[in-house]
């Protein structure tokens, strides 16, 4: 009894300091962090921005999320990737990123994609494909994942644009 009351501890301190950072304790897929990447997406829609959402994750840790802001912060540049890349350069008072990872709803463009190389990411996840992209980047780049819902919120923001 006593062992596994301690034992049950332990899990629970674990998924603590997971709710702590506001992330789901038991991660049902690998590629969780796209999840809060598509919330961040969705915050975008309900700002009339294009709904785009970026994650960096260093470890099991976010570090950094945004949203597409070019109408808020009236800034082109204002990219989610980009936006992203800034607080987590902050947050870990480095201009380099070598040890995270990004996720984001949307293919990068170039322009992320050149800033992306600069940090030094780790490694890019992106949901939704962007065939205009054709950009090349140095570093590993996975796409579709969650693709369907990435893709969707965008159909529907430029469908209701309409
Ligand atoms: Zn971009």
């Amino acid at each position: 009894m006593t062992a596994n009351h301690t034992k049950k501890t332990d899990i629970d301190g674990k998924g603590d300091s997971a709710v702590a950072y506001g992330l789901d304790p038991k991660p049902q897929s690998p590629f969780w962090p796209m999840t809060v990447a598509l919330m961040m997406a969705e915050k975008a829609m309900d700002c009339g921005e294009v709904p785009v959402g970026a994650v960096i994750v260093q470890g099991n840790r976010i570090i950094a999320r945004a949203h597409n802001q070019m109408n808020g912060l009236t800034n082109p540049m204002a990219h989610a990737e980009i936006l992203a890349l800034v607080q987590a350069m902050g947050v870990l008072s480095s201009k380099y990123l070598p040890n995270c990872h990004l996720y984001v709803t949307l293919q990068p463009c170039a322009f992320c994609i050149q800033a992306l190389i600069l940090a030094r990411i780790g490694r890019v996840y992106f949901g939704a494909y962007d065939t205009s992209v054709s950009a090349p980047a140095s570093f590993e780049s996975i796409g579709g994942i969650c693709e369907q819902r990435c893709q969707s919120i965008l159909h529907q923001f430029f469908h209701e644009k309409r």
